[in-house]
């Protein structure tokens, strides 16, 4: 099966497109499988022989003069200007506290490395051939599987009548936390929901997209939640109100 995904990626990584993370699983797989490295070699051969062997044809003087005039002409678009809040030259305590409010509101939010870490957790689970050490539909068996290995107890729903069939569960580390992996799955998509034992008083739900993926994480009962999938954002944003029971 992992044979499989990494050759439909193979073509991309033969053609230097194939962009990081996943670059790096695939060129990893194929360092221990040689069978995906004798087809890559393939594939390479394959490009460099159209770039040396086809014949190349010069396009006649003044082509590229020609097809610029009959273009039309595009001005840029102007470039919208940040406007200044007046607050923050108004002086005095009440101007200076909403240059400040208006400072936090235009600086991005920081970049959360656990995140980071539950998208990496993701992308390997779905590139290692390991997304579950225990695969059952069955809440009864994921759940007991997980608290025997673990000090959290994380819920494991059965959403199937919801859409969002339970597929399995794992062990996983992110950003060093080692938790809970359950997996659930929403038409293709795969959605990992991560959970470790975390200190810090419940929130609520935070959205995030990156590299092509939404993460909608939360804390809650002394636990922490990434939910990670290639679902779309409200899609995922329903799920985790639905597994996390409201
Ligand atoms: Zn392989």
């Amino acid at each position: 099966m992992a044979c499989d995904r990494i050759r439909t990626l193979l073509p991309l990584l033969a053609d230097g497109a194939l962009r990081q993370p996943r670059r790096f699983f695939v060129a990893r797989h194929v360092a221990g499988c040689p069978d995906c490295a004798a087809r890559l070699e393939e594939l390479q051969s394959v490009g460099t022989m159209l770039r040396t062997k086809l014949p190349f044809h010069r396009a006649p003087p003044g082509l590229a003069a020609r097809i610029g005039a009959a273009l039309p002409r595009e001005t840029p678009p102007p470039v919208p200007r940040r406007r200044v809040p007046v607050q923050a030259f108004a002086g005095g305590l009440v101007g200076a506290l909403a240059g400040v409010a208006l400072t936090l509101l235009v600086m991005p939010a920081p970049r959360d490395p656990v995140v980071q870490g539950a998208i990496d957790s993701h992308v390997r689970s779905l590139m290692a051939e390991h997304l579950m050490d225990v695969a059952t539909s069955d809440q009864h068996t994921v759940k007991p599987w997980l608290s025997a290995r673990l000090d959290v107890s994380p819920p494991v729903r059965d959403l199937v009548d919801l859409g969002f069939p339970l597929l399995g569960g794992r062990l996983d580390y992110v950003d060093g936390h080692k938790g809970a992996a359950v997996v659930y799955r929403h038409a293709k998509h795969i959605i990992n929901l991560f959970a470790w034992a975390a200190a810090g008083r419940d929130t609520g739900f935070s959205e995030t997209a990156r590299q092509g993926f939404n993460v909608v994480s939360w804390h809650r009962d002394g636990i922490a939640y990434y939910a990670v999938s290639d679902l779309e954002a409200d899609q995922l944003a329903a799920f985790a109100r639905l597994v996390s029971g409201g």
